[in-house]
This record gives C-alpha cells, sequence and structure tokens, in this order.
C-alpha cells in the first residue's frame, strides 16, 4: 500500500507546460518547497528508507539533487557529495558524459570524495531517461563506490529501459516517491 503522504507530495508539484521550450512538461518542485510539511514529508519518507543501510554517502545530481539529498545525508549520518555541471568545482574531478536527447551533458565529482567501499545513494528530483542517474551512477562507481539505490521524488514515463538494467540493481523510488 501507497504511504498516504505520497498523494500529499505528489499534489503539491505543478506541472507547467511548455517550459522551458515547447513540448516539455515541466515538473516544478519549487511549489513543493514553499510547503513546509509537505517538504518534511518527503525529506522524511527518504530518511525512513535509507536510514540503518549503512550508507555514508549521499551524492546529488545538480541542482535539485542538491535540494533534497543534504537534508536525507544530515539525517542518516552520512557525507554529501555535489556531483556538478562541468567546470563548476574547483579540485581535480571526474567527469562522465551522457546523452541527451538532442545533444550531450556531463557530471563531475570531486577525486577523493567517496573511497572505495563506501555505500553511496544517489538523489535527484525527478528521473525521466535515465541518463542523469546512469551518468551519477558511473561516476561513482568508478571510484569504487556501491550505489545502494537512486532516490527520486518523481519518475516520468519516458524511462527507456527497465529500472533493474538501468540502474545495474539499484532501485527507484516511483511515481513521486
Ligand atoms: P533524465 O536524464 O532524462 O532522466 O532527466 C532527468 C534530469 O532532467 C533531472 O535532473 C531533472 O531535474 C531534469 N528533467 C528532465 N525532465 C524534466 C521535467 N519534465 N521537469 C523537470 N525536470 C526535468
Amino acid at each position: 500500500m501507497q504511504d498516504p503522504r505520497t498523494q500529499g507530495i505528489a499534489s503539491t508539484i505543478r506541472v507547467v507546460p511548455n517550459f522551458p521550450k515547447p513540448g516539455i512538461m515541466f515538473q516544478d518542485i519549487t511549489t513543493l518547497l514553499v510547503n513546509p510539511k509537505v517538504f518534511k514529508d518527503t525529506i522524511d519518507l527518504f530518511v525512513e528508507r535509507y536510514t540503518g543501510k549503512g550508507i555514508s554517502a549521499v551524492a546529488g545530481v545538480e541542482a535539485r539533487g542538491f535540494i533534497f539529498g543534504p537534508p536525507i545525508a544530515l539525517a542518516i549520518g552520512a557525507k554529501f557529495i555535489p556531483l556538478r555541471k562541468p567546470n563548476k568545482l574547483p579540485g581535480e574531478v571526474m567527469s562522465e558524459e551522457y546523452v541527451l536527447e538532442y545533444g550531450a551533458d556531463c557530471l563531475q565529482m570531486h577525486v577523493g570524495a567517496v573511497q572505495p567501499g563506501e555505500r553511496a545513494l544517489v538523489v535527484d528530483d525527478l528521473v525521466a531517461t535515465g541518463g542523469t542517474l546512469c551518468a551519477a551512477i558511473a561516476l561513482l562507481e568508478r571510484a569504487g563506490a556501491e550505489v545502494v539505490e537512486c532516490a527520486c521524488v518523481i519518475e516520468l514515463p519516458e524511462l527507456k529501459v527497465s529500472s533493474s538494467d538501468l540502474l545495474d540493481g539499484c532501485m527507484l523510488i516511483p511515481n513521486s516517491i
């Protein structure tokens, strides 16, 4: 049975048609963030799921993974690792390029942010094709971490492959948690 909090969470997410360009149904989580009870419910659901799982690193994907990732990390006693767009991190970085519907993008992580053998969680607001999460997983795995799961608030139906194939044994939290 779905947790009753999920309905409240889903109902606060605003869908903006044709933003930032025609044809895109933009899932706007700012309307969730201005509701402190629902924002807390969102974080609590993840914290309940990940407490006691031996996770020592939470990696958030720029930019909206930086909103949900840190409170989860603090609550479960893990470090937070920002996965950033190119040329934002000042230290030595590892890079992972990934393909978008039109063009390519790249995520970077500081070398040494995670140690081999650490158990990591990847956090983003939304999974669509899964390309961004794949790049995040690849970065962490190249550094020797084990990605336990990917946590997203929203799942769009665009997922191109099954989540188990895509995430190599990781799980998603489907449909608005
Ligand atoms: P993907 O790599 O295709 O799974 O896309 C996921 C990334 O793109 C996430 O970082 C999302 O924040 C962003 N994104 C993709 N589609 C949308 C959408 N319809 N509304 C809001 N953000 C989106």
